[in-house]
């Protein structure tokens, strides 16, 4: 069976984009446990690589991604950011 892992963008020192009282790392959490809950409800093993507003190096990042369910094909990555695209929001890559 598929085994997902949600990735919260950014996080802790790391705030990502901002624009109209909106800060990237908290709606990408936001958005992140929405997912987790769905995919629980659903019996699909989920995991998260951040449930909290922590900083974590891009090292890190990958040893959370690859470590909960291995380097496999039945592994789905999610990663969720919130890019800029209209006016009101700074760029971010
Ligand atoms: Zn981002």
């Amino acid at each position: 069976m598929a085994k997902i892992i949600i990735d919260a963008g950014h996080g802790g020192a790391d705030g990502g984009a901002q624009g109209n009282g909106i800060l990237e790392k908290e709606l990408t959490l936001k958005i992140s446990e929405y997912m987790y809950d769905l995919f629980k409800d659903l019996g699909i093993p989920v995991t998260m690589t951040r449930t909290s507003d922590e900083t974590i190096s891009p090292t890190e990042r990958v040893e959370r991604v690859l470590g909960p369910y291995g380097n496999s094909s039945d592994v789905i990555v999610i990663s969720n950011h919130i890019n800029a695209g209209g006016e009101g929001f700074s760029y971010h890559c």
